[in-house]
């Protein structure tokens, strides 16, 4: 990171970038309140730091030790001095202040007449955003993959998205599973989400980032934090730091039977928000993979301070041709937000400063 002087001028700013380009590297100009700061995007030992201190406007050139640097909290701290985290648009809504954001709907859309219906429910029920798959990940070739498996189809689900989004004033958000998915979603979606099994797949989250989208990235179930957020940074290096994280689950541990489909890891959350600026949401529903504990997982989760929360809803599960054991009612998610907002106002008060403390700048 190149630590401008306050007051540095463009031509010093230009200086340093062109200096970092000749040696085949990427930057990443960041000019906030107090000063602007280049990242280096690429390996940075091809450049010498002390060469790049002798450059006129340059302040001082620091080492940020993490694989992510782009969207490290220190990173934001040294233009901004700012220490809160970063708010996302996505249509009407804001994701990362101190309103949790809900995000509801099916799992798949099955037809128009399923996704109109769920959306007006989530919409009466409190919801924020609508979700629903076109393209859906399945382990077996034989379920249901989604009316993405077909080109025709897959138009016709996003087109009805669209639809109900703007029918009920909710921004929309779908998945994207693969590169060849990014420009068609691109036109109907607002937010752009990338599944947990592809959280590691780099051409899609540059594909994804060179929307400028923003995009809703899943922690893989086998991933460390530092490897969740070492691939969000590709996003923020191809220039788009519109990134909300979702936790999601991991694989739970030891041989007996786990009850759950996967381990909802609750510490990712504070962990996460004091490692970076970017807001983070959880997704009980595929964590959990039953409708008893979803509840009970969306207060614990917003109690351990998560943005908002992602959850699947069908008015009859059993119909549900994808998720039915997850999925709760309108009227569930109803009484669930209510639940969780007041467990957000409860907890308010007792909010702990630990998010500050690695900007002390
Ligand atoms: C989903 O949200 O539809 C989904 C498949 O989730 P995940 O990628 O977390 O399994
Ligand atoms: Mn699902």
């Amino acid at each position: 990171m190149i630590i401008m002087r306050k007051g540095a001028t463009q031509e010093e700013i230009t200086n340093v970038v062109a200096e970092i380009k000749k040696h085949g590297l990427g930057t990443d100009v960041s000019t906030g309140e107090i000063r602007t700061v280049i990242g280096i995007i690429g390996d940075e030992t091809r450049i010498s730091a002390t060469h790049l201190e002798t450059f006129s406007g340059v302040k001082e050139v620091r080492l940020i030790e993490t694989p992510y640097k782009l969207i490290n909290r220190e990173y934001s701290a040294l233009f901004d001095g700012k220490t809160e985290s970063r708010t996302i648009n996505a249509g009407n809504v804001v994701i990362g202040t101190d309103r949790p954001v809900y995000m509801a709907g099916p799992c798949a859309i099955e037809d128009r007449e399923q996704l109109m219906q769920i959306a007006a429910q989530v919409k009466a029920a409190g919801a924020d955003i609508l979700r629903g798959g076109v393209y859906k990940p399945r382990t077996s070739v034989h379920s249901f993959q989604g009316l993405g498996s077909d080109r025709k189809t897959a138009e016709e689900a996003l087109t009805w998205l669209r639809e109900a989004g703007d029918k009920y004033d909710m921004p929309v958000i779908t998945e994207i599973r693969g590169e060849s998915h990014v420009e068609l979603v691109k036109e109907y979606a607002d937010i752009l989400q990338i599944g947990s099994r592809n959280m590691y797949d780099q051409d899609l989250l540059t594909a994804a980032a060179g929307t400028g989208k923003p995009i809703l990235l899943k922690r893989h179930f086998g991933a460390s934090i530092e490897e969740f957020l070492s691939f969000a940074e590709y996003i923020a290096a191809s220039g788009n730091k519109d990134i909300i994280l979702c936790e999601r689950g991991i694989v739970p541990v030891g041989k007996g039977k786990s009850f759950t489909r996967y381990t909802l890891d609750l510490q990712a959350v504070p962990v996460v928000q004091k490692e970076t600026y970017l807001p983070i949401v959880v997704d009980p529903s595929h964590a959990a993979g039953r409708r008893d504990l979803i509840m009970t997982m969306s207060m614990a989760a917003i109690a351990s301070g998560a943005s908002g929360l992602e959850i699947e809803v069908h008015y009859n599960a059993r119909e549900a041709r994808c998720d039915g054991q997850q999925m709760i009612t309108p009227d569930e998610l109803a009484r669930l937000i209510e639940g969780c907002n007041q467990i957000h106002n409860t907890m308010a008060p007792f909010k702990n400063n630990d998010r500050a403390e690695r900007c002390t700048n």
